[in-house]
């Protein structure tokens, strides 16, 4: 294949995205060449633009969450990770993560997002000479290794670009132990923040309580994806009129059964912690870069309370699977969470919308996504 395609590339950290263009490969056996229609900008994405992510390089390809239609299929693959037959022009969800399949972390443990010898693809630096194509801001993703996993779909774009958040939902929640008819606290109204939600209430949450915010449209979402009750940390500003409210809503002002920490803010972790029950489960969902520190009291917040304290890291191939069928179901309003839909050459802009108030030509940001076109 002589054709060229286009790579948005981050030079360092907080500089400045430029679109190159490499010649496309040749899907080599086992891979595949995919012809990029639409990816998502993830909270991560915007701390790896910060640096906040220990462990990569840069110049670098970001954009792990993303959907496209097959180009071209390297010999030998026929069909999908379910066994749907695949040919060239269809649609296809990316799952980013490869685990190695052999590690103590993927055999053992089974923990494959621990996995050390694997990859994923939007984490890549552009610097690896031998595949530009690896991440989801560009004409093209190369899917270089054979272990990588694609679903076909006949999702809308704005739909099919949230099954990776929504994987990272089926993870946490899968580790939260919610039983039927307990009362959920979500911290955030980002996209994990909602996924977790849909995911909580599926999973049997009776009650969900969403603190976040902290616009009115995300408050509005929060609603729309089943909050019961929403509290807008815009509008109750003191953490402790928040955690008195949260405990007024429980069986004897005792705490929520669950909460899902999905702010990625260190504060909110000790809030949610204060919000929870006794013997309850605390997940940690929302801090996948480091972005700082936060005091606990070991005998207050977590021996005496008897707490399981949950760490979720990315999401597995399993939660893709199991996630799939219930964006096809459409039970909330998915593709209204995506409120940006801009060409490539804006990732600059796009990077710093949190830091303008996540505002973007004018219009109040949720998930921005990033489509192919160039201009
Ligand atoms: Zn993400
Ligand atoms: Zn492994």
């Amino acid at each position: 294949m002589a054709r060229k395609g286009v790579v948005a590339v981050l030079d360092r950290p907080e500089g400045k995205y430029e679109l190159k263009e490499y010649p496309l490969p040749d899907p080599a056996p086992g891979t595949v060449l995919i012809k990029q229609e639409l990816g998502g900008v993830c909270g991560t994405d915007i701390h790896m633009y910060h640096g906040h992510l220990p462990g990569i390089t840069y110049p670098i390809c970001l954009g792990h969450e993303f959907v496209g239609r097959i180009a071209a299929l390297g010999k030998g693959i026929t069909t999908d990770f379910l066994g749907k037959a695949v040919k060239e022009g269809d649609r296809v969800i990316v799952v980013p993560g490869v685990g190695c399949g052999k590690c103590y972390w993927c055999e053992i443990a089974k923990t494959p997002t621990t996995c050390e010898e694997g990859f994923a693809y939007g984490f890549f630096s552009d610097g690896n000479k031998e595949y530009h194509f690896t991440g989801g801001y560009a004409g093209y993703v190369y899917l270089h290794h054979p272990r990588t996993a694609i679903l076909k779909t006949d999702l809308p774009l704005e739909v099919g670009v949230l099954l990776e958040p929504i994987s990272v939902a089926l993870h946490a929640v899968s580790r939260s132990n919610i039983q039927l008819g307990d009362t959920v606290v979500i911290q955030g109204s980002g996209a994990v923040g909602l996924s977790c939600q849909v995911c909580a209430k599926l999973a049997g949450a009776a009650k969900i309580i969403h603190i976040g915010g902290p616009t009115p449209f995300r408050i509005k979402m929060a609603k729309e994806f089943g909050a019961d009750i929403t509290i807008n940390i815009a509008e109750v500003k003191d953490p402790e009129e928040r955690i008195q409210m949260v405990k007024d809503k429980t069986i004897k002002g005792i705490g929520a059964d669950v909460v899902f920490e999905c702010a990625g803010a260190p504060q909110a972790v000790r809030e949610g912690l204060d919000m929870l029950r006794r013997s309850g489960t605390f997940v940690e969902v929302g801090h996948f870069t480091d972005v700082g520190e936060v005091s606990l009291n070991p005998f207050t917040h977590i021996c005496n309370k008897n707490v399981s304290l949950q760490g979720s890291w990315g999401g597995e191939v399993e939660g893709f699977v199991r996630g799939l069928p219930i964006l096809e179901k459409r039970q909330f309003p998915y593709e209204k969470l995506i409120t940006h839909k801009l060409p490539l050459k804006r990732l600059n802009e796009i990077m710093q919308a949190p830091d303008k108030g996540y505002i973007l030509d004018d219009k109040e940001s949720l998930k921005i996504t990033v489509s192919s076109e160039t201009s």
